[in-house]
């Protein structure tokens, strides 16, 4: 059988940003990509849901890697690439064949994912296995714990997002939990200590952070004429983020700005 030229592999890229700061360690180059199945309420990449819009572009292996190669030297011993979205797991076959190429040229290799996508089954087990051997690190957004408060933040269940971070604890992949804090919604004590009780029995947990919640999207789901359900709310109070940061034994608010503005 010929062997794949994973470099001609194409997908759906929402976007790309040269110099991310806070999605895995140090400088990292940044791929969007295009396409998610959730509806977050606080969701700031609304453009990125359909997997084809007027701006989104359909882009080979190679052709992103050579855009991200020019900036490699900013990235030092930590940095790399970050494939984020939209969600990125929905384009499997490309985010695979992007970090096979990546190692081979010795470059790390971060995905930030909802874990929606996974699936308890052989088959697909066998596609993220292919996926995870080239993958060093693993974000993950954890919305809401709580079943029926989950799938009113983001209209799905989350089911299969808290098996898939079963599945990488039990398979030792690294993770860094993520929660975006939102006053009212995702902020509801009794939650947080059950979210802040499962990373706890997680075994490949790096990092816990929280993500307090801002309002920098509201303005592209104006431009897309989709009325913004949390329109009003403010992000959330230094205390409001300290105290999940108690309930959950996280990284505090400060602790999260000064690595967001040093890094
Ligand atoms: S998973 Fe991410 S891209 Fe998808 S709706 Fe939620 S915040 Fe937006």
């Amino acid at each position: 059988m010929a062997e794949i030229d994973y470099g001609q592999v194409t997908g759906m890229i929402h976007s790309t940003e040269s110099f991310g700061s806070v999605d895995g360690p140090g400088i990292r180059f940044i791929i969007f990509m295009q396409g998610c199945k959730m509806r977050c309420q606080y969701c700031h990449n609304p453009d990125t849901w359909e997997m084809e819009t007027n701006n989104s572009k359909e882009r080979t292996v190679n052709d992103v890697l050579k855009e991200a190669l020019q900036y490699r030297h900013f990235w030092g011993k930590k940095g790399g690439i970050t494939v984020s979205g939209g969600e990125a797991m929905l384009q499997i076959d490309f985010i695979t064949a992007l970090f096979i190429k990546a190692k081979k040229l010795g470059i790390h290799t971060t995905l930030d994912t909802c874990g929606f996508t996974y699936r308890a089954t052989p088959e697909y087990h066998k596609q993220l296995e292919k996926l995870l051997a080239v993958t060093d690190l693993i974000l993950l957004d954890i919305k809401e714990i709580d079943p029926e408060q989950h799938k009113l933040v983001t209209k799905q269940s989350n089911k299969n997002i808290l098996l898939f971070a079963q599945y990488l604890s039990d398979k030792g992949i690294p993770v860094w939990i993520r929660h975006v804090l939102v006053p009212g919604l995702t902020d509801i004590d009794e939650h947080l200590e059950a979210l802040g009780d499962f990373v706890a029995t997680l075994k490949n947990v790096d990092k816990f952070e929280i993500l307090p919640y801002h309002t920098m999207g509201e303005f592209k789901w104006r431009e897309l004429g989709i009325p913004y359900p949390l329109a009003g709310v403010k992000p959330p109070t230094a205390e409001r983020v300290q105290n999940a940061k108690e309930i959950m034994k996280t990284e505090t608010y400060t602790e999260y700005m000064n690595r967001v503005h040093s890094s």
